[in-house]
């Protein structure tokens, strides 16, 4: 580039300040309770492990994701644990429950809203997009063409929210959805399989 140096300076500056649209990648924004892992059901409604050894992948889980990150997705965990702000439950404990997940899964980013969710509003807690918004801002997500999958209405609502497509994983729990979702499986690998169907044939990894 000798003879115009300037001009190639300013077009690296360009660069590093506005990466073109093409740069964003896409992301499957994954909640954790039930979509990955086993919900501990009591009356119809989920709960999460309270410790790692509860911790059991579903299945079908390892397989999908590791087609998804293939596919040139990012996997993002974003998971509502408001036990931790209610006081019935350690954020070292949860802390300890994703790294058996991260040992687990080749997952690229976890967020966690710890907040009870009663009274003190957050930005982050499902059906909020905030983890979501996060996420993209720190890995360069392109959110319109990434996808959440959950199996409860705040998951559906929440990648509505930040602009996702959306996959409904129907566990049959005693509880409506709010929104409804693009498309419904009845487990990760159905969901998988969607994404791929509904996504072009490649991203860059
Ligand atoms: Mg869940």
């Amino acid at each position: 580039m000798g003879e115009c140096r300037w001009c190639y300076q300013v077009m690296e500056d360009w660069d590093r300040d506005f990466p073109p649209m093409t740069a964003l990648r896409p992301a499957i924004f994954l909640d954790r309770d039930g979509t990955l892992n086993k919900a501990i059901v009591r009356e119809g409604k989920p709960y999460p492990p309270s410790t790692p050894e509860e911790f059991v992948l579903l299945p079908g889980v390892l397989e999908g994701c590791a087609r998804l990150k293939q596919a040139g997705f990012l996997l993002v965990v974003a998971t509502n644990q408001p036990d931790v702000g209610r006081g019935t439950q350690k954020q070292e404990i949860v802390e300890a429950i994703h790294a058996r997940m991260l040992k687990q899964l080749s997952i690229d980013r976890i967020e966690v809203c710890y907040h009870a969710g009663r009274g003190e509003p957050c930005d982050c807690r499902k059906p909020a997009p905030g983890m979501l918004m996060r996420a993209a801002e720190a890995l360069a997500i392109n959110l319109s063409k990434s996808w959440m999958i959950g199996d409860r209405w705040r998951d559906i609502d929440c990648g509505q929210a930040a602009g996702c497509r959306t996959i409904f994983i129907d566990q049959g729990y005693d509880e409506k959805l709010r929104a409804i979702p693009d498309f419904t499986a009845c487990d990760f690998l159905q969901a998988t399989a969607i994404v791929l169907n509904n996504s072009p044939r490649s991203h860059p990894p």
